[in-house]
């Protein structure tokens, strides 16, 4: 098969979908590999070195777009639309049910469109999510750290306090993945940490986790309420897999936070867990006030540690990539039912529940 891997185009997207390795399993299969030129720069992979993995370096995206398969990393800009084509395979996160313009775009071109976010392992965990979750979670409260620093519109708190003065209060809503590595994080630096998730058995397994050194919190709406309130840094990490995020924070419950105080939505690639979160932001402009509070809502938060990300996902989607090239779609589906889940666009149908319930079009 012949695989495409355009450069980002997305503000500040340094990573690239395939490290070198990456290219190395698929051409040792047989399969061709076109990467544009400089697409892995931004994460230190120069063209040399996929020269030397076996790649071809093609000029211009338009080249890299012109195969069978189209690994990315992050959904197509309107841009890109046109190079869409019928039956080809389009490999990449693409969060649909948040993405009406692109949905639209695929189903009208007659795209094969594989979400990698909806991949799905039958204990319920989503593999080529996780890494990214991972990386977003932690950097979440580096990056709110940074905010709440006076100079960067916070209210000029240290997270861990210090002897003598007390730690900022991180209030994590939802304590999956990237709940979790949030929480490693913050109780790493000091901070005071309380989890809110609707998942009774995951608050146990947190609970145990983090040997009761985090408050765990039932999520409802007083507890929301009063966590919100007390919450210095609030981190959003919520999902139900496919669909648009729940609005779970009102704009009221923001107004009753402290003035400088940040919030972080990381579920903002899905819609966004907090009411006042009303757009999405980009690593050169992250931050916007509104009630006194800063919120954060970049969709790309990996992109900023594109070394590590690239890596991390590269690691996960090359043994599904393989299975595609190896044996087409549609066997490659039939056998793992993992990589079915993720088939999100077939011949014009949307083909994943909760995105066609999100655009309100027949399953
Ligand atoms: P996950 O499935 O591991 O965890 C989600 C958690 O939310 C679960 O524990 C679930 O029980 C909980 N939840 C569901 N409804 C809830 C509610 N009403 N209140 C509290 N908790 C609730 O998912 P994840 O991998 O941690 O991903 C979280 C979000 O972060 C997703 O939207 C994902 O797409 C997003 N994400 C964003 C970026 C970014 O750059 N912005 C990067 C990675 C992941």
């Amino acid at each position: 098969m012949i695989i495409g891997i355009p450069k980002e185009i997305k503000d500040n997207e340094n990573r690239v979908s395939l490290t070198p390795a990456g290219v190395y399993d698929l051409v040792q299969r047989g399969h061709e590999v076109l990467v544009e030129k400089g697409a892995g720069v931004g994460s230190g992979f120069s063209d040399e070195a996929y020269i030397a993995a076996g790649a071809k370096i093609v000029s211009s995206a338009a080249d890299a777009w012109d195969a069978e398969m189209v690994m990315k990393v992050k959904e197509p800009l309107p841009s890109e639309f046109d190079y869409f084509k019928k039956d080809q395979i389009l490999f990449t996160f693409l969060h649909l049910a948040a993405e009406p313009l692109l949905t639209k775009a695929l189903m009208e071109k007659g795209v094969i469109a594989i979400a990698y976010e909806t991949i799905q392992l039958a204990n319920g965990t989503l593999p080529i999510l996780t890494p990214m979750s991972e990386v977003a979670g932690r950097m979440s409260v580096q990056i709110g750290a940074h905010f709440l620093e006076k100079h960067a519109g916070g209210k000029g708190m240290l997270l861990g306090g210090v002897p003598s003065v007390a730690p900022a209060n991180v209030v994590i809503i939802g304590g999956g993945v990237v709940g979790t590595n949030a929480a490693k994080m913050a109780l790493g630096l000091g901070a005071d940490v309380t989890i809110l998730d609707t998942n009774v058995e995951r608050l146990r397994q947190l609970d145990d986790l983090f040997e009761g050194k985090v408050r765990t919190c039932f999520s409802n709406l007083f507890n929301v309420e009063e966590q919100v309130k007390r919450a210095d840094l609030l981190i959003g990490a919520v999902l139900i897999p496919g669909a648009r995020t729940p609005r779970i924070v009102s704009e009221k419950m923001v107004k009753q936070m402290t003035p400088g105080s940040v919030i972080i939505d990381v579920a903002v690639d899905q819609g966004g867990a907090i009411e006042t979160i009303d757009r999405i932001t980009t690593h050169s402009n992250p931050v916007y006030e509104k009630h006194g509070v800063l919120h954060y809502a970049v969709a790309n938060i990996p992109g900023a540690v594109s070394r590590t990300s690239t890596i991390a996902l590269s690691n996960v989607t090359v043994p599904y990539a393989l299975q595609i090239a190896n044996k087409g779609y549609e066997r490659a589906c039939l056998e793992n039912t993992a990589l079915l889940k993720g088939l999100n666009v077939i011949a014009g149908q949307i083909t994943y529940k909760a995105v066609a319930e999100a655009h309100n079009v027949p399953y």
